[in-house]
């Protein structure tokens, strides 16, 4: 016979394990965007390769995916420190931004995730509010939320950079989110979901239940390791674990 505990359960002592609390009866859902909802991120990627090029800044594409959530300056001056043993300069950090922003408006349509749709619609059949959680403000791809998830992420439930003082790895967003779905909603009772390690980080220290997707070509185990209590590596076997949260 077979005892080896299921991943979803041992998830769930690694939850209770770290927060002190058992996970139960899901009453929220919370999603970050790129690389979660959109594709968006191989276009990021490429951009901040290609300005980076153009600047003689040695870097590869896939360390892109690790800085997911940060701000470009911070992204920048990683770059900077590297390269220059310095930070860049306020000037520096302006222009090579825009340019990379340039770059990635030039990239071809982003899609959304396989088996994101399929999560969403686990959340809205068992009644659950979903919330968007993102560190972005491009309008460009929060405008296309409407048609691609439709009464998915309404005004009233979107968390995006302009409505927070403090971005990820701080839990805020993630807090924010679980108070968009409702006041009384606690931690132990809201599912979040992130692909960047910055952002499983931010939604494990909000006390969510986290499940890191690894949708990007982040070493398996690195969403883990920032504090994630499940990771998968897509969004079909996040619908999966889901579907099992919903009937706790
Ligand atoms: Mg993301």
């Amino acid at each position: 016979m077979n005892t080896q505990p299921s991943p979803v359960d041992q998830a769930l002592s690694r939850y209770a394990t770290r927060t002190g609390h058992p996970f139960r009866s899901p009453q929220a859902a919370l999603f970050d965007m790129d690389g979660v909802l959109f594709n968006s991120m191989p276009g990021h990627a490429r951009a901040w390769e290609q300005m980076c090029l153009e600047n003689n800044i040695p870097a590869t594409r896939d360390e892109f995916f690790m800085y997911e959530g940060r701000t470009g300056a911070s992204t920048i001056n990683i770059l900077f420190r590297r390269t220059f043993g310095r930070e860049a300069t306020p000037d520096e950090i302006t222009r090579l931004y825009a340019r990379k922003s340039q770059l990635f408006r030039m990239q071809p349509p982003v899609s959304t995730i396989p088996g994101a749709k399929d999560t969403i619609d686990a959340c809205i059949h068992a009644g659950i509010p979903t919330v968007l959680v993102t560190g972005s403000a491009q309008t460009s791809l929060i405008s296309r939320l409407d048609s691609e998830y439709p009464g998915a992420f309404p005004p009233q439930r979107r968390i995006t950079a302009r409505d927070v003082d403090h971005g990820k790895p701080h839990p805020e967003p993630f807090i924010k989110g679980r108070l968009k779905a409702g006041c009384q909603i606690p931690p132990y009772r809201t599912i979040a979901v992130d692909n960047a390690p910055l952002g499983v980080r931010a939604a494990a220290a909000s006390g969510a239940f986290t499940i890191g997707v690894n949708t990007g070509p982040i070493t398996p185990g690195t969403l883990l390791a920032e504090g994630a209590d499940i990771e998968v590596p897509s969004m079909h076997q996040c619908a999966e674990v889901i579907r099992l949260l919903l009937q706790l």
